[in-house]
């Protein structure tokens, strides 16, 4: 049976607006739907999936629940709350952008989708979700899971990552969007993403709301779609962790540059290659240190977007007077409730805070 685009167009929202209203999962920024909870929610979900979100959501909530609580936040409280989600560049951009609405739009988001796009860390998707969610405005909310959802939907073997692509799947969305529920649609295409017509070949067909006008269902190509340009390789980053305590059991910790990678976070000391207990030793002496290398520690690996770290840690212990800024001495204690180890250090959290570490995000 060929599959008309009006089919599609005049079909679409129907059926996915109706199993989305009786389907949808419960989930706390949907219960409760203020425009800031939905923006937290949407930036927190960009790179962590909803089940590893929602106790960080839920926390992030009860500690800042206006757009006023986030723009006064303390550095230091931020990024605790972020702790475990990573691309910590997030939390950072949604502060900047709190501040900016309380300075400029009377601490509300402004209900219109140019202004939301000139906040910071606001792009196009995020805009958009806020818009057509919080209010009602008929714009498309485009990301990975909608591009993927419309390739099947459409039969499309074209390359999701070209920005072309994108534009004209965009067009798509708005052509089926119904004018009296843009958010509700935009959400069913995201949750038909998340739950039935998931990535990686598989797509629940059998118990697709729209299967009846799915052109790559009907084709039987569905599970070969989306087409994607396979990624540049990673580079490989060898790195030395120093797991360095003193006497009084308390570990080295030292804080990263202000930008780049894991920017302004904590982490034991590390040194961007393979070194032997003597480098490190020698590199302890210049941060004003007497060290002892004691054994081996864990080797382990994170992989970031566009880089692999594969560590291995030397264990020391040490004493002296610090003679750098970024470097300082902390309690476990203190690395349980003051200071953030990005999860690119979970290999090492057990042992430096003394408490078991969740394995939910996947690439914090
Ligand atoms: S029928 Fe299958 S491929 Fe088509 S939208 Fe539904 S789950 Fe995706």
């Amino acid at each position: 049976m060929l599959i008309s685009q009006q089919d599609i167009e005049g079909q679409l929202a129907p059926l996915l607006v109706d199993w989305y209203r009786q389907n949808a999962r419960v989930l706390p920024f949907r219960t409760h739907s203020t425009p800031y909870r939905v923006w937290v929610s949407e930036i927190m979900l960009q790179q962590t999936r909803v089940a590893a979100a929602l106790e960080h959501y839920n926390r992030f909530m009860q500690q800042l629940p206006t757009v006023q609580h986030l723009a006064e936040c303390p550095e230091e409280k931020l990024m605790k709350l972020w702790e475990g989600l990573g691309y910590y560049s997030r939390a950072r951009n949604l502060q900047k952008a709190a501040q900016v609405i309380v300075q400029q739009h009377g601490g509300e988001l402004p209900a219109d989708y140019k202004q939301l796009l000139e906040l910071p860390g606001i792009g196009e998707y995020t805009a958009g979700a806020i818009a057509s969610i919080s209010f009602g405005l008929p714009v498309a909310a485009v990301d990975g899971n909608v591009l993927r959802v419309f390739a099947r939907l459409y039969n499309d073997d074209s390359d999701i990552l070209r920005p072309e692509t994108k534009k004209e799947f965009t067009k798509r969305v708005l052509r089926c969007m119904p004018s009296d529920a843009a958010g509700d649609f935009n959400q069913a295409i995201m949750e038909l993403g998340a739950v039935v017509c998931a990535p990686n070949g598989a797509p629940q067909c059998l118990a697709c709301p729209v299967a009846s006008i799915c052109r790559g269902f009907a084709a039987g190509t569905a599970s070969q779609l989306p087409v994607k340009t396979p990624p540049k390789a990673r580079k490989i980053q060898p790195i030395t962790v120093l797991l360095v305590q003193d006497e009084q059991g308390r570990y080295l910790i030292q804080k990263r540059p202000e930008k780049g990678l894991l920017a302004g976070l904590w982490q034991p000391p590390l040194l961007e290659e393979h070194v032997s207990p003597e480098r490190a030793v020698d590199w302890l002496a210049r941060q004003g240190l007497c060290a002892v290398y004691q054994k081996t520690g864990k080797t382990a690996k994170h992989i970031f977007s566009h880089i692999e770290w594969q560590m291995k840690a030397l264990c020391l212990t040490a004493s002296g007077n610090l003679q750098a800024d970024q470097l300082l001495w902390a309690t476990p204690e203190q690395l349980r409730t003051e200071y953030t180890l990005p999860n690119a250090f979970k290999a090492y959290k057990t042992t430096m805070t003394g408490e078991k570490v969740s394995k939910k995000p996947k690439n914090a």
